[in-house]
């Protein structure tokens, strides 16, 4: 992989660019991609933004989603624009296989793939182009400092403004997680002096629900939550009959893992979920635990020291078996709560 600084001086050249990122994108992964896309089309490049799959309603509002296809709906579309890409930008993921249905046709194409990630172990035999670097808050930084290095911050607009603050704020949990740097502050400052209003970007990210949601979530935490006190440790298990009673759709169960470590002494959360085609897993972790090696070892996962997942083919109740026994296994770090 050779380093992104290699394609500025490429940038004026009019292209056929593809940008993609990771299933069910977040708002990193959504941010990121819509904050490159209303940069690059500024230069009369074609660009088509596809995601793997669907993505929250709450994520519509960002500049340019109207225009991103989903590529479990529109396979032919998204098919036609990696076939005729030049070059196709790999945005907030490590292994090709994080775009699922998408990886097969992402490794045969022709075009060049250009990965920009915050991802541990990325693929980067992979990729012509890119930069990876786990110390980056988000994607959307890096997607931010590719527009300064190449010398065209002129060209950060509103749209590109709030998709990468929508992207910074939602990876840094509202820049508490240690990855918020001083740099990340400067470039919210830049952003800021730019003209940006943060406050409808948080409002349409976080006072955006429907009530179905905030019932869910009341339900979630009496009935779905178990804590561990001698393990430091809470556990949210939803059953997939549950996401049918509250009609839960793509993204409302975002966040939900964060909640059990707002309870004191709480180190380690996870969450559990019945998609019905497989069960997913959350981990978030305060402090010293390492949560990637955890969701690697025992959930066929990974992610970020602080923040990973996972996911299985097995039953809910088997999965809630496992996790016991990594709890169990982990106790000594778990037990020994230092922040
Ligand atoms: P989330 O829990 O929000 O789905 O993901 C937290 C972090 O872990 C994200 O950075 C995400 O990319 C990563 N992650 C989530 N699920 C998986 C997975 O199944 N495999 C890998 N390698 N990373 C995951
Ligand atoms: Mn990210």
């Amino acid at each position: 992989m050779q380093s992104l600084e290699q394609i500025f001086s490429l940038l004026l050249q009019p292209r056929k660019v593809v940008i993609t990122t990771h299933q069910k994108p977040d708002g990193d992964a959504m941010g990121s991609s819509l904050g490159l896309y209303n940069f690059l089309i500024q230069f009369g490049h074609s660009v088509t933004v596809i995601s793997p799959t669907n993505w929250a309603s709450f994520l519509n509002w960002m500049p340019g989603t109207k225009q991103v296809l989903d590529y479990e709906r529109q396979t032919e579309e998204a098919d036609k624009a990696i076939d005729a890409a030049d070059w196709i930008f790999c945005l907030d993921f490590n292994t090709l296989n994080r775009t699922k249905r998408m990886e097969q046709k992402l490794e045969n194409a022709t075009a060049q793939r250009i990965l920009i990630d915050h991802h541990q172990e990325p693929q980067t035999d992979k990729f012509a182009y890119g930069v990876s670097d786990t110390t980056k808050s988000s994607t959307c930084e890096m997607v931010y400092d590719f527009i300064e290095d190449s010398g065209y911050d002129d060209k950060i607009n509103m749209e590109i403004a709030e998709c990468i603050y929508a992207g910074v704020m939602t990876d840094t949990g509202s820049f508490r997680f240690p990855a918020t740097s001083a740099n990340v502050h400067r470039m919210v400052a830049n952003l800021k002096d730019k003209g940006l209003r943060q406050g409808p970007v948080h409002e349409a990210l976080y006072d955006n629900f429907l009530e179905n949601r905030f019932r869910f979530l009341g339900n979630v935490l009496l009935n779905r939550m178990e804590i561990f006190y001698e393990y430091n440790t809470a556990l949210i298990a939803i059953p997939q009959a549950d996401l049918i009673k509250y009609n839960i759709k793509t993204g409302d169960t975002e966040g939900l893992v964060n909640y059990p470590l707002s309870i004191q002494g709480i180190k380690l959360a996870a969450i559990i979920i019945d998609r019905g085609e497989e069960r997913k897993i959350s981990f978030r972790s305060k402090g010293g635990f390492d949560v990637n090696t955890f969701a690697r070892t025992y959930f066929n996962g990974g992610g970020h020291f602080n923040a990973a997942g996972g996911q299985s083919k097995e039953s809910l109740d088997e999965v809630v078996a496992l996790f016991s026994k990594a709890m169990t296994e982990n106790k000594n770090q778990l037990s020994n709560y230092q922040f």
